[in-house]
């Protein structure tokens, strides 16, 4: 399963004894320690928090280089699983706050692997075409295609955040989504898409110092908008919006992982471990040639 066989870059590939040394490192599968559970409360989640993690920032960043390799291959698998008419696919889902790093974990973390098997996809302020459908009609748009991983920045869980906290909709009618969202991902599971939905959590002072960063810094203007205040004083808010979200729409096909967000570094490798395990879990092989080996091989050493 591992991909520490390739002929490219072999020097930089760590050891086994390494690898093994840094995983240790994770007191228990990341998938678990970070999955939503009842009792569960956001509000009271310590956002500098490192969970499961029994290292530092450096054991950290090793460890997701250390992976990369592996996550790259398993992508590699997929991909050509969906070229061979596999109906599998991976659909990570990001959702946090402004400043909470969601661009930073599609640069770092899906960066890892190649583009060309990714279908990556953010949301804003639903345009004209998009508003004149139901809410679900750009998502499905945009669900992965067999062989990729798609990867949504923000999706349909703003029907329950943003419409909820600035009144969009009327309540009842934002309330309905919970439902509508569970059956509709439970169509796409279903379909063969494995659902990642991670859920980036930034504290309110963590989040002030972001916004400051991109108020000081000529290169970050781009990233400030002035709406992001309006955001922020509806903090608690949106924190009720999210915990009601994971207590109604965690479920068993498509459960939350809820994500410390104020060290970059453990966001990071928290969502790379993620990813890695989704892929692990389809325990892809390569596909067969759908030729004859021999008699290619026969066929080019004549020519
Ligand atoms: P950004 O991710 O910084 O580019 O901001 C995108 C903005 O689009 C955020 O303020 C979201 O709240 C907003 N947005 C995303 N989806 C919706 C939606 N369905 N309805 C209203 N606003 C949305
Ligand atoms: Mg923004």
């Amino acid at each position: 399963m591992s991909g520490r066989h390739s002929k490219h870059d072999l020097e930089t590939t760590p050891d086994d004894k390494l690898l093994r040394k840094l995983e240790a490192k994770w007191e228990d599968s990341p998938t678990r320690v970070l999955r939503w559970h009842k009792g569960l409360d956001v509000r009271g989640l310590d956002c500098n928090s490192a969970p499961g993690w029994d290292g530092d920032k450096d054991d950290g960043g090793a460890l997701v280089a250390a992976h990369a390799e592996e996550l790259s291959e398993l992508q590699e698998r997929l991909f050509a699983d969906g070229r061979s008419g596999g109906s599998r696919s991976v659909l990570l889902v990001l959702q946090g706050l402004d400043t909470s790093g969601k661009g930073g974990i599609v640069r770092h973390v899906v960066g890892l692997v190649d583009p060309q098997g990714v279908q990556h996809r953010a949301f804003g302020v639903p345009t004209a075409e998009e508003a004149s459908h139901g809410y679900l009609w750009r998502i499905r748009n945009a669900l992965p295609r067999p062989g990729y991983i798609g990867v949504f920045d923000r999706s349909h869980y703003e029907q329950v955040l943003v419409v909820r906290v600035e009144g969009l909709e009327p309540e009842e009618t934002w309330r309905a989504h919970y439902d509508e969202i569970n059956a509709f991902e439970a169509e796409v599971a279903a379909a063969g898409t494995t659902i990642v939905k991670v859920a980036l959590i930034v504290s309110k002072d963590e989040q002030k110092a972001r916004l400051t960063e991109r108020l000081e810094r000529p290169d970050k203007y781009w990233k400030y908008n002035p709406g992001d205040l309006t955001t922020r004083a509806r903090f608690g808010d949106y924190l009720d919006a999210y915990q009601e979200l994971f207590e109604k729409t965690s479920t068993d096909v498509a459960p939350w992982h809820v994500v410390p967000a104020d060290k970059k570094w453990y966001s990071r490798l928290a969502v790379t471990e993620l990813l890695l395990g989704a892929l692990r879990s389809l325990d892809l092989g390569w596909p067969p040639a759908d030729f004859d080996v021999e008699e290619q091989q026969r066929l080019l050493a004549e020519t």
